[in-house]
């Protein structure tokens, strides 16, 4: 099955890339970081065993990723957009070898600009709403619109969290980054810019390989 893939630390817009393309295009969004916490609130089997791993912002066993990976798939969909998706060199390698990697897109994002994207963010700990203290503040200072409870910063967005999982990020990111160029499939997007021009640039590169 052929697939795009989304590399970029979060906070780099790279779960709403995602999203954007895989509309446009009709293929599945698969975003792993999703998945898994949907499966910690139905407090399925896996999701007991990861619940411990996510709230540390540690990395998922690969074995469990591909788990997930395989049980969300759906067959009868012409393609499929990763999201979140490989976080290591072995899921990398399990990746090229179960599907036709078409082009993987990395979203790139200064350190220090990372650290304070996902510092601002906010969600409900009630009905589960995502804000932003700077581009998606809610109506009251730190109140959610939807149900009026007060927000939380989440376990994994918490400062000395963020740091750890940002050094990790960028030190794991290089190995596949390179892993992805010698195959000829990487392309480095400025994931500064703003989030409609980016759209264009990764929209005009999908549709070139998908019509080729
Ligand atoms: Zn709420």
């Amino acid at each position: 099955m052929q697939c795009f893939v989304f590399l970029g630390i979060q906070g780099s817009g790279k779960g709403t890339q995602a999203e954007l393309l895989s509309e446009s295009i009709n293929f599945q969004h698969i975003n792993i970081g999703d998945l898994l916490r949907e499966q910690v609130t139905k407090r399925t089997e896996l999701g007991i065993k990861v619940q411990d791993i996510i709230e540390r912002g540690d990395l998922v066993p690969d074995e469990l990723v591909f788990e997930i990976v395989e049980k969300s798939l759906e067959p009868e969909r012409k393609g499929i957009v990763f999201d979140g998706f490989p976080r290591t060199l072995v899921q990398a390698k399990y990746l090229v070898e179960h599907f036709e990697v078409l082009q993987v897109f990395f979203l790139e994002l200064a350190e220090n600009e990372a650290i304070a994207r996902l510092s601002s963010r906010r969600i409900c700990p009630a009905c589960g709403t995502n804000y932003n203290i700077h581009s998606n503040k809610p109506q009251k200072d730190n109140i959610c619109d939807v149900c009026g409870t007060e927000l939380i910063i989440r376990k994994d967005d918490q400062p000395e969290v963020i740091s750890r999982r940002v050094k990790e990020f960028y030190d794991q990111t290089l190995a596949l980054k390179e892993f992805f160029a010698k195959q000829g499939i990487l392309s480095v997007i400025d994931a500064s810019e703003k989030i409609d021009e980016i759209a264009a640039k990764i929209a005009a590169i999908a549709e070139r390989l998908l019509n080729r």
